[in-house]
């Protein structure tokens, strides 16, 4: 683990480290925060500070702490579930494994991702453990909302609140992890809404930025195009069917990227930065009530079809709005 690994996040480690400096480190810890916000890297490095034999703690050189890096340290127990929710019997485990003292230290953490998605009957379960825990014992429960947790154990807990990161920070993040430029690390960073693992996951993925790149050339095609044209572009919301949702977010994106260019002289608060040039053929194309009303009819497809409205229709319907829009442009040009 990387120092950027924490990066926008020193007030928090330091309280941790004053904590752990003073000798008030509690049982039982609640890492909360929206998924994406850093919860897990950040409770690895709290273990890493809590299991490290170095002096300034994590020294990131002794072999506790190159344990905690490569994931193989004996003292470090990470509870996580590939179904929905966390029953039981995991937890059953846990508490037949928390008896046993540590192999090297003095300590012994346990790590529960998604912590809330344990059920009332593992929570249940947990209550003893966490009521009398073991003296080398300390558990972090992850939370993405804390309403899943029953409030006997939220009370036995520290709650640990993950703030959210400046775009800047975010950006930092992405662009050395994801290892790309900076001005994109920017770009999907203003998407992340301060939450660093949301933005690396969209910088990473592939698929989103083929439908970042499908949406704009959709919604280009649109603005100059004929009615026969526009109905051609159905097929790709036909063959992307369990992602339209998505790709009408992306085209709300640049919409309102456009209405930014449009509204005002400050281009800081552009999302798309890269695509400044189509951003600005959209604002061209398009009148500013044209793209307000846009906005709102995608977001009235977005509704139908979560409401589960004629997927074709609906789509249908949208293409011709977006289309005649353009079209009214042109034609008020070409009359000039
Ligand atoms: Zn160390």
């Amino acid at each position: 683990m990387n120092t950027f690994d924490i990066i926008g996040q020193s007030a928090l480690i330091n309280r941790l480290k004053i904590a752990l400096e003073s000798g008030r480190i509690v049982h039982s810890y609640i890492f909360a925060g929206l998924p994406g916000a850093g919860k897990r890297t950040l409770s690895n490095f709290f273990a890493k500070m809590l299991l490290c034999d170095g002096g300034s703690k994590p020294c990131n050189t002794c072999q506790s702490c190159s344990q905690v890096d490569s994931q193989n340290h004996p003292d470090l127990i990470r509870l996580t579930s590939q179904t929905k929710t966390i029953g039981v019997e995991p937890i059953r485990e846990l508490r037949a494994d928390i008896g046993i003292k540590p192999f090297q230290g003095s300590r012994k953490i346990y790590i529960i991702e998604k912590g809330d998605t344990m059920t009332p009957q593992a929570q249940n379960a947990f209550l003893k453990t966490l009521e009398e825990p073991p003296e080398y014992a300390v558990i972090i429960i992850l939370a993405d909302n804390l309403a899943g947790l029953l409030s006997t154990i939220v009370s036995r807990c520290q709650i640990i609140r993950i703030p959210g990161l400046s775009t800047r920070q975010v950006a930092e993040i992405i662009e050395r992890k994801a290892n790309i430029s900076s001005e994109m690390a920017l770009v999907f960073a203003r998407l992340s809404e301060g939450l660093p693992g949301k933005g690396l996951d969209l910088a990473l993925s592939q698929e989103y930025r083929e439908m970042r790149e499908e949406s704009l050339k959709i919604l280009e095609g649109l603005s100059k195009s004929s009615l026969v044209q526009a109905m051609g572009y159905i097929d790709y919301f036909l063959d992307n069917r369990d992602k339209a949702i998505e790709i009408l977010d992306l085209m709300e994106l640049w919409l309102r990227d456009a209405l930014v260019l449009k509204q005002s002289s400050c281009q800081d608060i552009i999302i798309n930065m890269d695509k400044l040039t189509y951003i600005k053929s959209l604002a061209n194309n398009f009148t500013l009530s044209h793209i307000q009303c846009i906005i709102e009819n995608i977001e009235d497809s977005k509704k139908m079809l979560m409401s589960h409205a004629n997927f074709h229709l609906a789509i249908e319907n949208l293409l011709m709005k977006i289309q005649g829009s353009g079209e009214y442009v042109r034609s008020s040009r070409s009359t000039v």
